[in-house]
């Protein structure tokens, strides 16, 4: 047994790949504590979004694949997160707010109501394209004592003051301020104030500092507000984080990751808020995913190129109907740090790799129960290929070589294809679910019921009937009604495949 390969991944603190050596050990084995940025749900998360969340769940997978404990935790941003997400200080509107005053919003009775919806759609797209559970997923609304417990201690060790507007964080009391992201200083605050006034957007102007961020927001009016020691109110965006963070996995946590849009301010003012409060680093090591392009452009709903994941995956007419796990491997097919351009094509390609690997799957099925001797060549050769796949993985996240290794596996057991015996089979079976475990793009692994297949497909019956009766046809040499039923096949969605097994069928991709 060859002995593990080290994790690496790019740590945006220190500007190196460096080896990921998580500080505790449960019974001598690693134990990794992770904190990964989630959504704002206030919309159906875009595939943007989804990118950066793969990434996380491709570490978390990395991590257990090479025996470590993982306690990893991803949060709900459900209160706080106001339109001008750029700036050290947002102003604006809250994100939540706005969408409920939209077109969209209408059908929400009231803003708790729609946060629980795009929740409830997140957790689904979430299973659909085969993301591992958090062991704790917060939410920033259950979490409001604990900020306000934070707040207060800000206060008191003197990193906050308050104004009449709400509570800031003081970045002059916290001299590493900008070290995540080398910005944060002088010149970056007056062009975030200068973008600012230009927006007019109102600003606080007792504010000490530009750089300052607010850690409270007083308002009696907001949809969502809450009692605090300064009145109404609701907190900032970037307190939850630092607290839940530390509520779940202790004042100094191994890897905390995101969108590299979340650098600045959200991150380094995640670190700003959690070292002041406890005078220890915060996280050790920082991993951001690259944001992607389609089809060569940014995405943006004004170019008709931004996709949820819904609008992917759910059945046709509100979505195209592809299969999640095909759009799992798109997205997964480039290297998180690199840039990433999604377009069809390569969701094509995806899709015909995944198709493969549900056929071999099936293939590897059928010849377990053959009772034959071993061949002996398969599972060394099964086991460089696994081993291949994680080393890939361990180097920075390099899933295209990862995936390239596990394509090669596909081809050397198709090769031998008929001829694979139990013994053979039974391995193959087992490559295949460390692939799956690895990377997740072989079977569902949360729910297979909701992912229809040939085999549970609600036409299977009909278009079992329908090739019957074009079998009949054919032997009579009717081949007029033969291709009739073929075209109605076609309508349906379904291509037929003559084997020398008889005809076979499959759902057609719907791109
Ligand atoms: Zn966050």
């Amino acid at each position: 047994m060859p002995s593990n390969p080290v994790l690496q991944l790019y740590n945006t603190l220190t500007k190196l790949v460096e080896p990921i050596t998580p500080a505790a050990f449960i019974q001598d084995t690693p134990h990794l504590r992770f904190y990964s940025c989630g959504p704002t749900v206030y919309s159906y998360a875009h595939i943007g979004n989804f990118r950066s969340f793969l990434t996380a769940d491709l570490i978390l997978r990395t991590a257990q694949a090479l025996g470590w404990k993982t306690t990893y935790v991803t949060n709900v941003t459900d209160v706080g997160h106001l339109t001008e997400d750029d700036l050290t200080d947002p102003s604006g509107e809250d994100r939540m707010v706005k969408a409920l005053q939209s077109k969209e919003g209408e059908r929400f009775a009231n803003i708790w109501d729609l946060a629980r919806y795009y929740t409830e759609v997140l957790l689904r797209d979430w299973d659909s394209l085969n993301l591992r559970e958090p062991d704790v997923r917060p939410r920033a609304t259950e979490h409001i004592r604990q900020q306000i417990e934070a707040v207060e201690q800000l206060l008191a060790n003197g990193h906050a003051y308050e104004t009449s507007q709400g509570i800031y964080f003081s970045v002059a009391s916290f001299p590493d301020y900008g070290k995540l992201s080398g910005r944060g200083h002088d010149a970056d605050a007056l062009e975030a104030g200068a973008a600012a006034a230009t927006r007019e957007v109102v600003t606080d102007s007792e504010k000490r500092d530009p750089r300052d961020f607010a850690l409270w927001k007083k308002d009696d009016a907001h949809l969502m507000q809450w009692y605090s020691p300064w009145g109404w109110g609701f907190p900032g965006w970037h307190i939850e984080c630092s607290v839940m963070a530390k509520a779940y996995l202790g004042e100094t946590i191994d890897l905390h990751a995101g969108g590299e849009d979340l650098i600045f301010p959200h991150h380094e003012c995640e670190i700003a808020q959690a070292e002041s409060l406890t005078g220890k680093p915060f996280a050790r090591y920082w991993a951001h995913t690259r944001f992607l392009q389609v089809e060569g452009e940014k995405m943006s709903k004004s170019k008709g190129n931004f996709y949820t994941v819904r609008d992917l995956i759910a059945p046709e007419p509100e979505g195209r109907g592809i299969d999640p796990l095909a759009v799992r491997m798109a997205l997964i097919s480039g290297q998180y740090r690199k840039p990433f351009n999604f377009t069809f094509d390569n969701l094509k390609a995806a899709a015909r790799h995944v198709q493969r690997l549900r056929e071999v799957s099936a293939l590897v099925a059928a010849a377990i129960e053959h009772d034959a001797p071993g061949d002996a060549f398969l599972a060394p050769r099964l086991d460089a290929l696994y081993a291949k796949a994680l080393a890939a993985m361990c180097d920075d996240l390099n899933t295209p070589d990862a995936i390239a290794a596990v394509l090669e596996g596909v081809k050397l057991l198709n090769g031998v294809g008929a001829n694979l015996n139990g013994a053979s089979a039974r391995r193959a079976q087992t490559w295949l679910d460390q692939v799956n475990a690895l990377l997740g793009v072989v079977a569902p692994e949360q729910s297979p019921s909701s992912h229809p297949d040939t085999t549970d497909d609600p036409f299977a019956e009909q278009v079992e009937a329908l090739l019957a009766e074009r079998a009949e046809a054919r032997k009579a040499k009717d081949f007029a009604r033969s291709d009739a039923i073929r075209d109605e096949l076609d309508a349906l969605g379904i291509e037929v495949m003559d084997t020398a097994e008889g005809a076979k069928w499959r759902r057609k991709l719907s791109i």
